[in-house]
């Protein structure tokens, strides 16, 4: 793999029992080792594909272990990834015979309803930010499975069903404190490390390992209204083509995001799920026309707990499970690109995967590109094909349905592409996903992390 270059393999590094034994002293939390009874579980991440064997995986209990871990990664010189979540696609967060730094047991959330503000740990998940927040009846932007980690997610943007009324996670940042390579402490924000927190908002895990960020928050709920529209494929046409309408002059507080399925019973099919930021009156006022443009074979849409509704996609990603997907930006779903994937879908190997619209814009767009490092802020949709499967012969299939669906609809799409969504695709969609602010991103690289121990992510490289 790309990120995996320049790799120091542990019989390379200048590592000895004495130093490995001295650094688990100094940890509070708990150091994994191969032959540990809890290591098969402690090297495990979300994509079932990814297989590989860490050489130590350092739990960290809080933020001095996290300082502890960068000095023992920059002294040795061993490979060194960072893991909060573990849902990185391609598996950045897991290396072959090198350091782990798992922060997923520093995960508290508090929330300060006056000033509307909720500071997380590292390693929290987007479940412990909408529980703790929702008990004030306040949220913010995250995404839509809630076992994804939110720090991962909000360093490379953010998306999700309240993007467009409220901008991005990384829009919503208001501090951030990261432990950089030289083991400092920084703050970060629109009045310290100024251009560090630019970088931070967008700029993925290059700059260092955030311990905490501090979230603007917004009234919300408990009840909203959502839900899913399903559609067979005889009107898989009309239906697509209503959607593409329909979100393209949605407001703010509407985000719909759509998927081509397969239903239990094995025939294709098509599913809008719409979400409505605002009042129950004004939702079923401006859902209305969607609802009743075509008659869809279920209409689920109705009152549902924000906390609850934040969930109800995690089915369609079971953890273990084998993934693989590739994603570009779109500015607008065209016929001719309808037409595209509605001709190659029925192909699909496998009944779990999905060729998903999640829907952007908004005050997502009202972003200037270059005010954070996260650039394509004109898109309309990110649009991908998730291949879900579990049979290890089946790789090839569905890895090579995914690539098929992302070339048919290649011609439609934006340069541009989702950071966090990136897999093993090399330097040059790294370049895509930040525009012009790449050269600007260069430069904090080589200010904060010159020699590039952090290296195991989308890379911006010193
Ligand atoms: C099922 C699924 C659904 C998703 N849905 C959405 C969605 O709705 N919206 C959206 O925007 N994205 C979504 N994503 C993408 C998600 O934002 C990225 O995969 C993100 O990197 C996940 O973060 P993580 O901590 O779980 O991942 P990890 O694999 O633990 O980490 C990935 C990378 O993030 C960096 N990182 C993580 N934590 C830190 C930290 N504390 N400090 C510094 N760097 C860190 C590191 O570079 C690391 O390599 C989804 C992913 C999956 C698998």
């Amino acid at each position: 793999m790309a990120i995996m270059e320049s790799s120091i393999r542990p019989d390379e590094m200048k590592l000895d029992g004495g130093g490995v034994e001295a650094f688990r002293h100094r940890l509070s939390g708990v150091l994994v080792c191969p032959g540990d009874q809890n290591y098969e579980a402690a090297r495990a991440v979300w994509n079932g594909m990814i297989d590989r064997r860490p050489a130590l995986i350092a739990y960290c209990a809080n933020r001095q272990d996290v300082i502890e871990a960068v000095d023992f990664a920059r002294t040795t010189g061993i490979l060194t990834a960072v893991r909060s979540g573990g849902h990185n696609i391609a598996g950045a967060s897991l290396c072959d015979g090198g350091f782990v730094i798992d922060l997923s047991r520093m995960n508290r959330v508090t929330v300060d309803p006056v000033s509307r503000t909720a500071r997380a740990e590292g390693g929290a998940l987007l479940a412990d930010l909408d529980a703790a927040t929702q008990a004030h009846g306040l949220a913010t932007t995250t995404g839509v499975n809630s076992d994804t980690g939110l720090i991962g997610l909000t360093l490379g943007g953010g998306i999700g069903r309240l993007g467009r009324k409220h901008g991005l996670s990384c829009d919503n940042m208001l501090w951030a404190e990261i432990v950089t390579a030289d083991g400092q402490v920084l703050n970060a924000s629109e009045q310290e490390n100024a251009d560090l927190f630019w970088g931070l908002r967008g700029g993925g895990g290059n700059f260092g390992i955030v311990t905490a960020i501090t979230y603007r928050l917004h009234p919300l709920g408990p009840t909203v209204l959502a839900g899913s529209l399903v559609y067979e494929w005889k009107s898989v046409r009309d239906a697509l083509r209503r959607y593409a309408e329909f979100s393209a002059a949605a407001p703010d507080a509407l985000c719909a995001d759509a998927a081509l399925i397969t239903m239990p019973d094995g025939s294709h099919g098509f599913a809008i799920s719409a979400f409505y930021a605002g009042s129950m009156d004004e939702a079923e006022r401006v859902l209305r026309p969607l609802r009743q443009a075509l008659t869809p074979i279920a209409d689920r849409i109705g009152p549902i707990s924000y906390v609850q509704l934040q969930k109800a996609g995690d089915a369609s990603f079971p953890r273990g499970h084998r993934f693989y997907w590739k994603a570009q930006f779109l500015r607008q779903i065209t016929e001719a690109a309808a037409d595209a994937l509605i001709d190659r879908f029925p192909s699909v190997p496998s009944p779990r995967s999905f060729f998903v619209f999640q829907q952007v814009g908004g005050a997502i767009a009202r972003v200037p590109a270059g005010a954070t490092a996260y650039a394509n802020r004109d898109a309309a949709y990110d649009s991908f094909p998730v291949s879900i499967w579990s049979d290890l012969a089946a790789d090839e299939a569905n890895i090579a349905w995914a690539r098929e669906m992302y070339a048919v609809l290649r011609p439609f799409g934006m340069n541009g592409v989702y950071v966090n969504n990136l897999g093993d695709e090399g330097l040059e969609r790294v370049k895509a996903a930040y525009g012009e602010n790449y050269d600007r991103l260069v430069t904090l690289k080589r200010k904060y992390d010159c020699d590039n121990l952090f290296r195991l992510n989308q890379n911006v490289h010193p």
